[in-house]
């Protein structure tokens, strides 16, 4: 098949479209490099750079290459910032989505595998969270994947488009090879933040609150490892090129690790004594988000590889003691 991914030079676009090339598939990657790395763009791909808002661009991609499917991951997702800044994100995720949608419609690509989110939910009523939970996100972030998602929804009803909205847990580290991995900036991710300690990039790291109703007082996460979430993008695309119908699945490992024990373990794994400070509470943080993923696992066939957080921690600082800055030279 040949799948467009739209933001292809992002975190997980990226070990996205090297899973796809390594399955032998032919991708195509657009990404503005807004917040993706030229970099990180596979030498087997082939690459246009250009914004997903503009339609004029993205006809142009979808006459010169005939698409079978698309994986969509070209969106803002920062919380804080979408808190500070909502119209940026229904801007760049919401806009963007639309004029996607507009133009696979137009040019009769009906499959579409899309980046969703945990934040869709909100605060849990339940744990662990099932697909049928209730959604009310609360933060701008979460609430425009969940509009996109819907708008994906009723392009299907009256277009016949077909989609699976992928909503992941806590995505954590870094291809195996080492050659790709996480580089935000600013970096807000825990895992990265707390690897900047023994990279000598940072003092101490900061855990915000460790007064949570939790087994030590610090949140609980469900991290899963960004191989493992790539690998659920091919089997959704080929859960929708075998002609099912859209449907919506939870990604993560269905284990809760507090920060404290994330800490711990980057400890072990690093060798380094990692001070920590405990700092207030960060606005918006429910105290515990753990996936139940039966649902990918039953229907795509899904199985995580990587689903040790000392395993997952030390793909990620083989990642970062090598690339202190990022893509950054
Ligand atoms: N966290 C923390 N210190 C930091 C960054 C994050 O204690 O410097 C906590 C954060 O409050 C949350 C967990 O680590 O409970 C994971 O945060 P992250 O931003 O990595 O992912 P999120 O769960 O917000 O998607």
């Amino acid at each position: 098949m040949k799948i467009l991914v739209l933001g292809g030079a992002g975190y997980i676009g990226s070990h996205t479209v090297s899973e796809l090339i390594d399955a032998g598939e032919q991708v195509v990657i657009v990404d503005n490099l807004e917040t993706g790395h030229i970099e990180a763009v596979h030498e087997k791909a082939k690459f246009y750079k250009g914004d997903i808002r503009d339609r004029e661009f993205v006809d142009s991609v979808f006459e010169n290459e005939k698409i079978d499917g698309v994986i969509h991951f070209a969106a803002n997702s920062l919380v804080g910032e979408s808190m500070t800044n909502p119209l940026k994100y229904y801007d760049n995720n919401l806009n963007g989505t639309k004029v996607l949608l507009q133009s696979m419609v137009a040019h009769g690509v009906d499959k579409i595998v899309f980046s969703s989110t945990a934040a869709t939910y909100g605060e849990p009523e339940s744990i662990p969270i099932l697909e049928t939970d209730k959604t009310e996100p609360t933060n701008a972030y979460g609430e425009t994947k969940l509009s996109m998602e819907k708008m994906m929804k009723w392009t299907g009803v009256a277009h016949g488009l077909k989609y699976v909205a992928l909503r992941y847990f806590n995505a954590c580290g870094a291809h195996v090879n080492g050659h790709i991995g996480e580089a935000h900036n600013p970096e807000t991710h825990l895992i990265p933040l707390i690897l900047q300690v023994p990279n000598g990039q940072r003092e101490a790291i900061s855990i915000f609150g460790d007064d949570y109703d939790t087994k030590d007082g610090t949140c609980v996460r469900d991290y899963i490892h960004v191989t493992d979430l790539a690998q659920a993008h091919i089997l959704a695309m080929k859960y929708l090129a075998a002609g099912n119908e859209s449907n919506v699945f939870n990604l993560g490992n269905g284990v809760g690790f507090t920060v404290k024990e994330v800490i711990e373990t980057a400890r072990k794994v690093t060798g380094h004594p990692i001070p920590a400070v405990v700092s207030p509470r960060r606005s918006g943080d429910p105290a515990k988000l753990i996936a139940s993923s039966e649902k990918a696992k039953s229907v795509l066939g899904w199985k995580p590889q990587h689903d040790d957080l000392e395993e997952i921690i030390a793909t990620a600082w083989n990642w970062h003691k090598n690339h202190p800055n990022g893509f950054a030279k």
